[in-house]
């Protein structure tokens, strides 16, 4: 194996592998050390597990770290909602917002308006944890600015169930762990969002990232799985990326862990909808398809792992929590080329009660604009699904009538009587007037009892 693609003249690995240990109280965690080594281009062309190979660092830590050990505190800024953020995107970015993601606005915007309608709800600081399922793109947490980072500071912690696309791959036992974190008689706040890129040129789907020349793709996942789907020819690097497909196709059958299942299921969920995604007028308008159908399999993901079991597992649960709830922020996050911090555009926004009761906040959150452009948004995921459903039926409807019309047509030419099934003579008793066996004639006048076919000028 050679050194990955990703890896210029000078580029170094480094590999530190331990395990975390969370300690009670105000002490900061600690961190135990296992492996902690270098790995440049030779070590990768040494041999096939570069991993293996490198330069051992692990002495760094025979030094006894010192300085104070406690907790940094949150910081949470006031944001002023009225600020022109718009005036910070290039005039071909405000362009692709508009016309892509009418209703999007800064992470930290909605991140405020959003803390402000459950705070009214009885959802504080102290009482609520606060998980998230974002794809772990370092674009979505590196700014302050950002939604996700945000959300950590003001609820104070984060459990991340997110993986590549934002998809909550950590499942049902994800949620279940981290709903059995809740304080006594506490809350839950739930963020769930795919992503995309917006260049300064107002590309969608694509974005400069820190200190690199040229474009990369946001999300690489989402856009990796449409590639492979033959949405565009796949360049290198998404080859090895999405070599899930390949195998979903059994092209490939290499022995031997892949490791490699987030990537599938995104192909997979993806697949039906290409229809639908391809339907854009330009690249654009596709990427930005991609990106709220992306935003569909996240939250049906999303809506099947979610409940409020922890709220009553047991009769001291459900003595503790009484006025306890689950409220859930479902978006797209949106990582901006240049001066503009990240925006964020709400699609569903609301809570669910202990009994049950879902309070959407939408409308008296964002507006009627909102509710408006998320509604129009589910409703074409729904039509697509009812043009595919209502095209299904039909064709099964048509293939019905023809093997109806098929099976009548014999007795109709003859103009004989149609004799129910049951009482028509097995092949091997049907014999012709002159006595002569007919049954394979009557499979196929062609071909002979063996199944062989008789060549034309035989029968003539
Ligand atoms: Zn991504």
């Amino acid at each position: 194996m050679g050194e990955p693609h990703w890896m210029g003249k000078d580029s170094k690995l480094m590999l530190l592998g331990g395990i975390m240990i969370n300690v009670d109280g105000e002490k900061n965690d600690m961190f135990a050390p296992q492996t902690f080594k270098v790995i440049d281009k030779a070590a990768y062309k040494a041999g096939a597990n570069a991993g293996e190979k490198g330069k051992d660092l692990m002495s760094y830590f025979d030094k006894t770290p010192s300085g104070p050990r406690i907790k940094a505190p949150k910081q949470v800024r006031t944001i002023n909602l009225k600020a022109d953020w718009k005036a910070k995107m290039t005039a071909a970015q405000g362009e692709s917002v508009t016309k892509h993601f009418p209703t999007a606005l800064p992470g930290s915007h909605v991140e405020q308006m959003v803390f402000t309608a459950l705070a009214d709800k009885n959802f504080t600081q102290e009482n609520t944890v606060y998980t998230e399922s974002s794809c772990p793109d370092e674009l979505n947490h590196d700014s302050n600015d950002d939604i996700s980072n945000q959300m950590a500071n003001r609820w104070g912690e984060v459990f991340p169930l997110g993986g590549l696309a934002g998809i909550p791959f950590t499942g049902k036992t994800g949620w279940g762990a981290f709903s059995h974190h809740v304080p006594d008689n506490g809350n839950i706040l739930a963020l769930y969002a795919p992503h995309v890129g917006i260049t300064k040129d107002g590309v969608v789907g694509k974005i400069h990232r820190p200190k690199m020349s040229k474009k990369t793709t946001a999300c690489g996942a989402s856009i990796g799985a449409y590639n492979a789907l033959g949405g565009a020819p796949k360049k290198a690097y998404e080859k090895e990326m999405t070599s899930g497909l390949r195998r979903l196709e059994g092209a490939e059958k290499t022995e031997g862990p892949k490791h490699d299942h987030q990537i599938e299921y995104i192909i997979e969920q993806l697949r039906p909808q290409m229809g639908s995604i391809q339907l854009g007028d330009d690249f654009n308008e596709v990427m930005a398809n991609l990106a709220y159908e992306t935003y569909h399999v996240v939250k049906a993901y999303m809506d099947d792992i979610v409940d409020t079991k922890w709220m009553s597992y047991s009769d001291k649960a459900d003595a503790l929590y009484v006025d306890s709830k689950v409220a859930c922020l479902g978006g797209i996050m949106i990582n901006m080329d240049g001066a503009s911090s990240d925006l964020f555009i709400p699609l569903n926004f609301g809570y669910i009660a202990k009994d049950g009761t879902m309070v959407n906040l939408m409308e008296d959150t964002f507006g009627a604009k909102a509710v408006e452009f998320s509604a129009k948004k589910q409703a074409r995921s729904n039509m697509v699904m009812w043009i595919i459903i209502i095209i299904v039926i039909v064709i099964v409807i048509v293939v019905v009538i023809v093997v109806l019309k098929m099976k009548m047509i014999p007795s109709k030419v003859a103009g004989a009587e149609v004799i129910p099934l049951q009482d028509q003579p097995k092949p091997s008793e049907a014999k012709s007037e002159r006595g002569e066996d007919n049954s394979a004639r009557q499979l196929a006048p062609n071909v002979d009892a063996d199944g062989v076919e008789k060549p034309k000028e035989e029968k003539a």
